[in-house]
């Protein structure tokens, strides 16, 4: 069985994209959990919530079709869902549709945060595509927040995706996670971290972001780490 929180009308919106020399983030995060028994049937290793950066009137970064980074967010954050749910933990999303939770940002932002609070994640994971004025820039990179929480997290994420996804697609496979001051990452006292899952910047990157097998193997990939490391057994 498989536990789920669905916040209907929780359309969240927006981080902000900021622009750390090189990239646009966001930022939110979370809080605690352990293992879980539900009906004494299944279980959960606890809950993890999944952030789809942006939404609403806030599209973040534009591809050359026009395709909005708002959108292929939650498309990798439905995916991510799936995945971690598949390997028994819960899910909770800042928001399940194209909406934002506020049409202010700094309203959609505190939503976000009480969402993340209220859920006691073990971790969480916000979702953004990446744009850099060098269009050869490619690559998955990950981020977390200057209080270092989530830099042990981050580290191991961001190896583990170098390792996979970064190597067998072309680009760099030597990042380095990133230290930022990044809303998101603050959230909870626990490892928060941004995903910045390609460079829509970059023509290859972006076929891939909208490509169904890359998204499924990404969110395959992060899911991956966040057993590894966020399992109590
Ligand atoms: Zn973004």
């Amino acid at each position: 069985m498989k536990i789920k929180i669905i916040y209907k009308k929780a359309i969240i919106i927006a981080l902000s994209c900021i622009l750390i020399p090189v990239l646009c983030i966001s930022a939110c995060a979370g809080a605690v959990a352990g293992v879980a028994q539900a009906g004494g049937k299944s279980f959960f290793y606890g809950t993890v919530v999944v952030d789809a950066g942006h939404g609403g009137i806030d599209g973040g970064v534009v591809g050359s079709a026009g395709v909005k980074e708002s959108d292929i967010n939650l498309a990798m954050a439905r995916l991510l869902k799936s995945r971690l749910e598949e390997a028994n933990y819960r899910v909770v999303m800042t928001r399940e549709d194209e909406n934002a939770l506020s049409n202010i940002k700094r309203i959609d932002m505190q939503m976000r945060k009480e969402i993340i609070l209220s859920s006691s994640p073990l971790t969480v994971i916000s979702l953004h595509v990446n744009r850099f004025s060098d269009s050869a820039r490619r690559g998955v990179q990950v981020f977390y927040d200057d209080t270092e929480v989530g830099k042990d997290f981050a580290e191991a994420m961001q190896a583990h995706l170098n390792k996979t996804v970064n190597a067998k697609y072309g680009g760099r496979d030597d990042y380095e996670a990133i230290e930022g001051d990044l809303f998101i990452t603050k959230c909870a006292p626990v490892p928060s971290i941004i995903i910045e899952c390609g460079f829509i910047s970059n023509a290859e990157d972006e076929k891939l972001l909208l490509d169904e097998a890359y998204r499924n193997e990404l969110c395959s990939r992060i899911a991956e780490l966040i057993a590894r490391e966020h399992n109590p057994e």
